[in-house]
């Protein structure tokens, strides 16, 4: 149904367990979907307990020949995964749109971004240094080991199903690692993509295994399990807590990467273009579907009229349809859910007091599509204000002083992403140090790359991907004392 240079990269009802294209057990199937027609694309295994087990234990088999390769050895392999994906980047970017909605641009934007984290941790692989202490006792010789963590999880979402994978995938490979990936019930199918190429690229079966089913039974059996030593899980605060608490009695070392409640700040000195473009960038892409999407957009009072007037312009120039046609700059919604949760967002500003600007509406074209929307004068009371939308929705608030709106920027339990723009050096400082958050976009909308730490602080998480930190996250520290010299 889909066409493609590689056919063999599209899976039919099989997943990759133990070096094996297989079933489930009881032969039941997850249905795949296009979100923008409905029409069903795939069929996905409805795996549970006893693969998860299966897959553990060739986890833990492949893990102890993966980690007795040289870092050289395993760099080569990355690299050449890292190869095979951008030169089938086309084929990749079809099956990610067809499963996910995302415009084709945006879904080989995803490829080559999710690629860039093989390359750089096949880079980093070689770059895992130890250290020597001075002792202080003459006849010792302290030294500190990096070692691999062992056979790692990773729980994926669905709003980028490549990149969610690699940014984990890449960092535990090439620390000597195995994983298993768990990817969303709605986009497997990029997830085994990933696989056959890994394959292609000489990664053994057990070092990268793809499972998909019932997310609280393979949730369960990972967590349960003594023999994952690591979790690392991209989705929702509250499936996070719940993975968090299973986790406890293995004490499982975790890395989550929760929701965000994005401020995106204007003040009267910014750029106003730059900020429309920014807020363009940052709220509309993926049809406001990533967790760092500007939530909540605060306005300073002078230029409150003006910017709105600005992004409104710039809004009715979005163009909504399905992701494979020309021009398309937004997807549908992925599912029924998150469109209601988008009208019920809406509505509420409404009802608080809210002034409709643009959009507002289920779109013309039905399904899950919905109008590219920007609401002015909301109410810090609106549900907007508290929880991740979700979707292209803009809410604008006014506010006046600088300390005003750091307070309402940080008034949520949530520090994923914030933005800001201005011009003055001073107030740069200030607010970028004030803002409780893990990343803090400057004049900027978009500053997700491979080589700078991505993560939360507060509820939104635990852990970094990306940079020379990622990689600590699947490394145990080991202090050798020898004496006696
Ligand atoms: P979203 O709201 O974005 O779908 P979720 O947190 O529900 O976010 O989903 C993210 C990932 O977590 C998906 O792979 C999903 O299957 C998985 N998941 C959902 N519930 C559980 C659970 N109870 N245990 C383990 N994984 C889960």
């Amino acid at each position: 149904s889909i066409p493609l240079n590689h056919p063999a990269l599209l899976k039919q009802g099989v997943a990759w367990l133990a070096g094996e294209w297989v079933g489930a057990d009881s032969g039941a199937t997850l249905t795949i979907k296009n979100p923008a027609t409905g029409a069903t694309i795939a069929e996905a295994p409805l795996m549970g307990r006893a693969e998860t087990e299966r897959a553990i234990a060739a986890a833990a088999v492949a893990q102890k020949q993966w980690r007795a390769l040289t870092a050289k050895e395993r760099s080569a392999r990355l690299k050449t995964w890292f190869a095979l994906i951008m030169q089938h980047q086309d084929d990749l970017a079809r099956i990610l749109t067809a499963e996910q909605g995302k415009p084709l641009a945006e879904a080989r934007g995803e490829i080559a971004y999710g690629a860039s984290f093989i390359e750089w941790f096949a880079e980093e692989a070689k770059r895992v240094y130890g250290e020597v202490i001075p002792a202080p006792q003459g006849d010792r010789r302290l030294v500190v080991l990096k070692q691999p963590i062992g056979v790692t999880a990773a729980i994926t979402p669905w709003n980028f199903p490549t990149a969610m994978i690699t940014r984990k995938a890449a960092p535990a490979l090439a620390a000597g690692c195995s994983m298993i990936v768990k990817p969303a019930e709605q986009t497997p199918l990029s997830a085994f993509a990933l696989a056959v190429l890994a394959e292609e690229a000489g990664i053994p079966g057990g070092v990268f295994q793809v499972i998909t089913g019932d997310p609280v039974q393979i949730g369960g059996a990972i967590c349960e399990s003594p023999v994952v030593t690591k979790l690392s899980f991209t989705g929702s605060t509250e499936v996070g807590r719940i993975l968090m608490r299973q986790s406890a009695d293995t004490i499982k070392k975790l890395s989550l990467e929760l929701g965000g409640n994005a401020p995106f700040i204007v003040f009267d000195d910014a750029d106003l273009d730059a900020a429309v473009e920014g807020a363009i960038a940052s709220k509309y892409r993926n049809a406001g579907q990533t967790c760092v999407c500007a939530n909540r957009l605060f306005v300073q009072d002078g230029v409150f009229d003006a910017f709105a007037q600005k992004l409104a312009d710039r809004v009715a120039e979005l163009q909504v349809g399905d992701g494979f046609a020309e021009g398309v700059t937004q997807g549908p919604l992925i599912d029924a859910a998150a469109l209601a949760k988008v009208e019920s967002h809406v509505g509420d500003a409404i009802a608080k007091g809210a002034r409709l600007v643009t959009g507002g509406k289920p779109h013309a074209l039905g399904g899950t599509f919905y109008e590219p929307t920007v609401l002015a004068d909301v109410s810090p009371e609106a549900m907007v204000f508290r929880e991740e939308t979700f979707g292209p929705v803009a809410p604008l608030f006014r506010f006046k002083t600088d300390d005003e709106v750091i307070e309402l920027a940080n008034r949520t339990e949530f520090g994923l992403a914030s933005y800001f723009f201005s011009r003055d050096i001073g107030r740069i400082w200030r607010v970028a140090e004030a803002l409780e958050y893990g990343m803090v976009g400057v004049n900027t909308g978009i500053f997700s790359n491979e080589v700078a730490p991505f993560g939360g602080v507060k509820q939104s998480g635990l852990g970094r991907e990306g940079s020379h930190h990622g990689i600590d996250e699947y490394l145990e520290i080991k202090y050798v004392a020898m004496a006696g010299l």
